[in-house]
């Protein structure tokens, strides 16, 4: 008999709810991460009384009710409603695209004058049916708009001009002919009280955790720890780069601590503009309501990955999508391990959906133990 049930390699969101599921059900888990903390992307570290969001800026945002209840067992959640502020050369402008932005831009006061101000923009350009970002973005709030707050971010965010990108990623924003703020459509909204690092310690709380621990250093090892491998890893490093790699966008994140009680007066300000170097800034302590002497900020500088820089966002354009059915295939055919989380499944992930993915997953499966 082995020594554990599932071997888990990934402290991250997929990891640590799988975990908790799995030693609900009494099974046995040793989880595994590279890193030297638990949580993935989530972690959060404090220093001078604030809580870094030190992988990038999460704000937790559902319509699932059952995730949030799931999550609300771990942390309450404050009132935190995400609003990002772009400053374009100075000017600054209402984020997600709504009245407040219209009326800075053009000073229409009515939904029909912003309405009519687009059309008037994009009648020439006759595009029916968006072949990529730059055309759905233009489609959709025009050339002002287009031009100021979406080409500049958008090209230093992807490292690729507008229009080799898929339309898809900008449909994630919203475009409201109302004055409201709020980046999300989501009924549930918030901040885990404590930063996320709360969640992720009930998560995994009684559960075997070893950090510093590269599954892929000696997998033959781990293997023979558990009858089950769950793993959170990119999933052509797991298969040796077989097919080629899957290309993301890494960061790199400048912290600072400022000796100044409020830098910005926003958590997130976006810099729009393609001659700023950096794609927004951070400012922590706005996520939770901070009222400490001092304040830290992290300038945000996208990048392409390279071997050895940390995954952040998946470019999903045909070639890495097709390679990736590859892999998938062949994780279908690999025994014995669950493939989950962002990262093996190479799909831009929101922390609901991670949730989700790993609650469905372990219902499905101990739902077939349960049964064998
Ligand atoms: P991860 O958190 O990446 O966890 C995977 C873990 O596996 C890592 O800890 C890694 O070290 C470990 N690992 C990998 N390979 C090995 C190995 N060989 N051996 C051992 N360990 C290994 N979502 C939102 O809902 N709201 C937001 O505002 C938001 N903002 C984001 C901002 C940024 C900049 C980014 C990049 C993501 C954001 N997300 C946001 C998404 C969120 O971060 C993810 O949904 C979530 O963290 C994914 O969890 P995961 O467990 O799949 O992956
Ligand atoms: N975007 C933009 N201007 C902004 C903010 C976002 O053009 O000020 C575009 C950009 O292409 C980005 C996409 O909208 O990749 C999605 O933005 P989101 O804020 O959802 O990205 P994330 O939080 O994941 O970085």
């Amino acid at each position: 008999m082995k020594s554990y049930d599932f071997l888990i390699v990934g402290a991250g969101l997929f990891g640590a709810t799988f975990a908790y599921k799995a030693k609900q059900r009494g099974l046995r888990c040793l989880v595994i991460d590279k890193r030297n903390h638990a949580g993935g992307n989530v972690y959060c570290k404090n220093e001078h009384g604030i809580n870094i969001h030190y992988y990038g800026a999460h704000i937790f945002h559902t319509n699932d009710k059952p995730v949030w209840d799931f999550v609300n067992r771990f942390a309450s959640f404050n009132r935190y409603t995400n609003s990002p502020v772009a400053n374009y050369k100075g000017e600054l402008y209402n984020l997600p695209f709504n009245m407040n932005t219209f009326y800075k831009l053009w000073k229409v006061t009515t939904p029909q004058q912003a309405q009519d101000k687009i059309n008037e923009q994009i009648e020439s350009l006759k595009i029916s049916h968006p072949r990529n970002l730059e055309e759905q973005a233009l489609k959709l709030v025009g050339t002002d708009i287009y031009e100021k707050l979406i080409k500049g971010y958008t090209e230093k965010q992807w490292g690729r001009k507008a229009c080799d990108l898929p339309s898809f990623i900008i449909k994630r924003l919203p475009v409201r002919f109302t004055f409201d703020n709020n980046y999300f459509n989501d009924l549930y909204q918030g901040i885990p009280i404590g930063g996320y690092n709360k969640i992720i310690d009930g998560l995994l709380d009684g559960v075997e955790v070893k950090l510093n621990t590269n599954y892929l250093a000696d997998r033959d090892y781990f293997n023979s720890l558990a009858d089950k491998i769950v793993y959170t890893g990119p999933i052509d490093e797991y298969f040796e780069y077989r097919f080629g790699t899957l290309e993301y966008r890494s960061l790199r994140f400048e912290h600072e601590h400022l000796d100044v009680p409020n830098f910005q007066g926003n958590a997130v300000v976006n810099y729009t503009d393609a001659a700023v170097p950096y794609t927004r800034i951070i400012e922590h302590k706005h996520f939770e309501f901070g009222t400490q002497p001092t304040t830290i900020i992290s300038r945000e500088y996208s990048a392409e990955w390279k071997p050895g820089m940390e995954q952040y966002y998946p470019v999903n354009n045909e070639e890495n999508n097709n390679r990736f059915i590859r892999y998938q295939q062949l994780s279908s055919l690999t025994n014995n391990v669950i493939f989950g989380g962002r990262l093996a499944e190479y799909k831009y992930y929101d922390m609901h959906q991670v949730i989700a993915s790993a609650l469905m997953k372990t219902k499905k499966l101990f739902g077939a133990m349960a049964q064998a």
